[in-house]
């Protein structure tokens, strides 16, 4: 057994082998700027231009729909703020839709824009985190320019039916579709011929912090949130991170290349989870059945007792979990994810996210689940002795 057990993917993934041998050889040795016109920048943007065009072959792209941008938050923000900047500029009268759980980089994003003055409408889900798609087909009008609606939901693992929302919002209307698919690249099918915009990170890949993209598809009209140097199409000025950039392709190279394999593995840990955590009295699973879940999380509830008790309890036990997305954890509030899906604050104060990847072996899992026994049976004898 590992003196630690990693089970928080979801908020980083180590470093994979070859991304950090390609990352080294071009930091030490590529370190010119892109930008120079010398042999050494020449050098460096060639693997500029590789890494683009071999993304864009990945996810069947053109290479000028790729910005290079620091991370997913970087993205959510240049694409939600980009459209509606653009659109602004022909009419104020715009209108945006997004739903309630979406990651806190598309929702304060999306709340900002609603404080000063854009009509916003957040679609509310079911019981299974699936959002509501005929309150979709109403809320859209001819003033929405933008919906944006996660893929994959970073803290119980629900996948959206984002291609039968991306005909809905054609069929209704001009609206560009974004969709934030940082926790389904690799983990679900991907398919962006329907989608407008799309929004990757490259430390949930395996790759180094600080590297992400957003598809920009080449019909779209989006402003930049910085101005500067004429980088990445204008969209996104400043000296590109080449060595990172280039550590992101073969992040991505490997995650698309092993999705069938790596999928098949993370299904039957997650059908282990099933069966292992639904036996443990007092727990509630917040992930909905496997067909409509991503296969890498498993969110689950020990109901009554907060999360930041038995985060700390796994923790000195070596386990690393989380509760919910990493940019609210430190606030030790409820899951406004949760919150909404369940409509119980018990369940969304309570609530346990496991995210893994495919070596994850399954007497860890059993480790992990008699932990997690341990732990709730001593919780309940001491509230009885209380
Ligand atoms: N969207 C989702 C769904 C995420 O899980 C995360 C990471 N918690 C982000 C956006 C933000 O990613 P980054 O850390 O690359 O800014």
């Amino acid at each position: 057994m590992k003196e630690i057990l990693y089970l928080d993917h979801c908020a980083a993934t180590p470093i994979l082998d070859t991304v950090r041998l390609k990352f080294n050889k071009v930091a030490n040795e590529i370190y010119a700027n892109p930008s120079s016109t010398h042999l050494l920048g020449n050098c460096a943007q060639g693997y500029l231009d590789e890494s683009r065009n071999n993304i864009a072959n990945l996810l069947d792209i053109k290479p000028q729909e790729i910005i290079f941008t620091s991370g997913a938050t970087e993205s959510n923000n240049l694409a939600i703020s980009g459209i509606v900047n653009a659109a602004r500029r022909k009419n104020n009268n715009i209108h945006i839709i997004t739903s309630q759980i979406e990651h806190p980089s598309v929702y304060r994003c999306y709340k900002s824009l609603e404080e000063k003055g854009i009509d916003v409408s957040y679609i509310p889900v079911d019981r299974e985190g699936i959002i509501d798609i005929e309150l979709l087909s109403t809320v859209i009008k001819p003033t929405t320019v933008l919906v944006s609606i996660m893929h994959v939901n970073n803290e119980t693992g629900v996948v959206q039916p984002i291609d039968e929302i991306a005909r809905l919002v054609k069929k209704k209307s001009k609206a560009y579709l974004h969709v934030d698919g940082v926790q389904a690249i690799g983990k679900v099918d991907v398919n962006l011929s329907a989608i407008d915009l799309y929004t990757i990170s490259g430390h949930k890949i395996g790759a180094y912090r600080g590297t992400g993209l957003l598809v920009v598809k080449e019909y779209v009209e989006l402003e930049p949130l910085l101005y500067g140097g004429t980088q990445e199409y204008d969209y996104r000025p400043g000296t590109e991170n080449v060595a990172g950039i280039v550590a992101f392709a073969e992040a991505l190279k490997q995650c698309i290349d092993c999705f069938e394999e790596e999928t098949k593995k993370l299904v039957k840990i997650q059908q282990q989870l099933f069966k292992r955590i639904g036996n443990v009295p007092g727990i509630a699973i917040n992930t909905p059945t496997i067909s409509k879940a991503a296969p890498h999380i498993f969110n689950f509830s020990i109901v009554g007792y907060p999360s930041s008790i038995i985060l700390e309890r796994l923790s000195s036990k070596g386990i690393m979990v989380s509760s919910q997305s990493a940019c609210s954890a430190k606030k030790n509030t409820q899951s406004r994810v949760l919150r909404e899906i369940t409509k119980d604050d018990n369940i969304a104060s309570s609530s346990i996210r496991m995210s893994y990847n495919s070596t994850l072996e399954s007497t860890e899992v059993e480790y992990f689940i008699n932990c997690i026994e341990e732990i709730t049976y001593k919780l309940i004898q001491f509230s009885l002795m209380s």
